[in-house]
């Protein structure tokens, strides 16, 4: 039996820890809307395995599981080494692009696997390991491609670490030849969201829109926002994709830590007034990923998404390599719960521009819905796109939203407080809606006697109009 979603849906990332048919059944009966596979680890096969496996376990569920594929993007790191390399604080070491590899130095060696390596550095303030687990001072910039730096803490380097350069602007492209293939891939099996790693501007997403063209794929693009310029660049990055990831990992390193939380909040708030569904992520239940219980601080973070009204949240490693990938969802989805109760419990302004008459008929019927005894929101469409809209205005009731094609209802997994169902259209206006009653009555979302808000189309001398009936289940 599948427990209703939270309001805020939730993305677990799919590995070795959760990857089993009955484990990926087990997150999607409670509460996993989105599935997602981080392309940085495995190759092809892998890939194409998880995505085969996760809409296997998930194809006769009440309401589907989205697939999201995550590129691994450009990414700057260091080489392979046999044994980590231990640095101390102050120490000295020279970075080296490996195409310099002749280069000897008395200091320690570390391999960098970028030839501009060099002349990115200069825009940069400092150089991040890890995320920030270990940073360096530059002290010099070489005419010869390598870069002499002083460590600012003890730490250790073992192989392909990432670094960050915070502030510079990467002189390669955000989506690399391997990214294409993989998307191109991931689009053939059927893959439903593609998240694009370093995203920098909306001209970024050219390339990826005319290959999912050329391939007839209707597959969604998701932008990670994890640089300054993706940051500066929003409002012209949201007019050219579906939807947004606030990644917060390589977010945190690129611009000071301090401003992470503003910047998020800005990206949420922005997100919604496009109607363009957003995920918070990374570290948001960490410590779970080797202890059964969440930190307190993580307890508030997952609820401050919770009190934006965030669209998703994400578990990343906390699902594909912790200890505990069920407890983790178990916990995310109590302290969303938690904090959805006390959202009901407060008269929440609209707070949102209309754009248009659509947009106040969905207003219309979030407002129908603040009666107490309104169970769901209940809406009919072929594209998704009144749900979506529904969705925008941030009702505190599921939005159970009836399609006939199973790759809308897939799509609109990511949205907030969104129930997708698909079921047949054929017959009468009248007769989709009562299908529809039927269909989420038969889902479990709703129970004979609830009284629910209908957006449809009803025929009034023979013609659609669109309509908002209050009825009885
Ligand atoms: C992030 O940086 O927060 C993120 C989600 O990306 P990745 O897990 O690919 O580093």
């Amino acid at each position: 039996m599948s427990t209703l979603p939270c309001l805020t849906k939730i993305a677990c990332t799919i590995g070795p820890a959760c990857w089993q048919q009955e484990q990926i059944v087990e997150l999607a009966q409670n509460g996993m809307a989105v599935a997602r596979v981080n392309m940085s680890h495995g190759g092809p096969k892998d890939h194409l395995r998880i995505y085969r496996d996760i809409r296997k376990a998930t194809e006769h569920l009440p309401w589907p599981v989205a697939i999201m594929a995550d590129t691994r993007g450009v990414e700057i790191r260091t080489g392979d080494v046999v044994n980590p390399i231990a640095i101390t604080k102050g120490q000295q070491v020279l970075f080296r692009p490996s195409s310099q590899h002749s280069v000897q130095s008395n200091d320690t060696i570390i391999e960098v696997g970028y030839d501009n390596f060099a002349e990115d550095v200069r825009e940069a303030e400092t150089i991040l390991l890890d995320n920030g687990a270990l940073s360096f001072d530059v002290v010099d910039i070489r005419k010869d491609g390598c870069v002499v730096a002083k460590a600012k803490q003890d730490g250790s380097i073992g192989s392909r670490r990432h670094i960050n350069l915070p502030g510079a602007d990467i002189n390669l492209p955000s989506v690399t030849e391997l990214d294409m293939e993989d998307i191109a891939r991931a689009a053939e099996a059927g893959v439903d969201i593609v998240a694009l790693s370093f995203i920098r501007r909306a001209s970024d997403i050219v390339p990826v829109r005319a290959l999912l063209q050329g391939r007839n794929s209707r597959m969604h693009l998701c932008a990670k926002i994890e640089t300054r310029q993706a940051v500066d660049n929003l409002e012209e990055i949201l007019a050219v994709v579906d939807s947004v990831m606030v990644a917060r990992g390589d977010l945190g390193a690129e611009v000071p830590f301090e401003h992470l939380p503003v910047i998020q909040d800005r990206i949420v708030r922005l997100c919604r007034q496009h109607g363009k569904p957003v995920i918070v992520a990374t570290h948001m239940l960490l410590s779970m990923t080797e202890h059964p219980l969440p930190t307190r601080a993580e307890v508030t973070d997952v609820a401050h998404a919770a009190y934006q009204r965030t669209d998703c949240t994400m578990l990343s490693d906390e699902t594909a390599g912790g200890k505990h990938p069920a407890l983790c969802l178990g916990a995310m989805t109590r302290i969303l719960n938690a904090t959805e109760d006390e959202l009901r419990r407060q008269a929440l302004p609209l707070d949102l521009a209309l754009r248009d008459e659509a947009d106040n008929r969905a207003s219309a019927a979030v407002e129908a819905s603040q009666s107490p005894e309104v169970r769901a929101i209940v809406v009919t469409g072929r594209t998704g796109a009144t749900a979506l809209r529904i969705s925008r205005c941030r009702p505190l009731v599921p939005i159970v939203a009836c399609s006939e094609d199973a790759i809308v209802a897939r799509h609109l997994q990511m949205a907030y407080g969104v129930v997708p169902l698909t079921m047949s259209f054929e017959g009468s206006f009248a007769d989709v809606t009562e299908r529809s009653i039927a269909c989420a009555t038969e889902a479990g979302v709703l129970s004979a006697g609830d009284r629910i808000v209908i957006v449809s189309d009803i025929e009034t001398a023979g013609e659609p109009a669109p309509s908002i009936q209050l009825r009885t289940a």
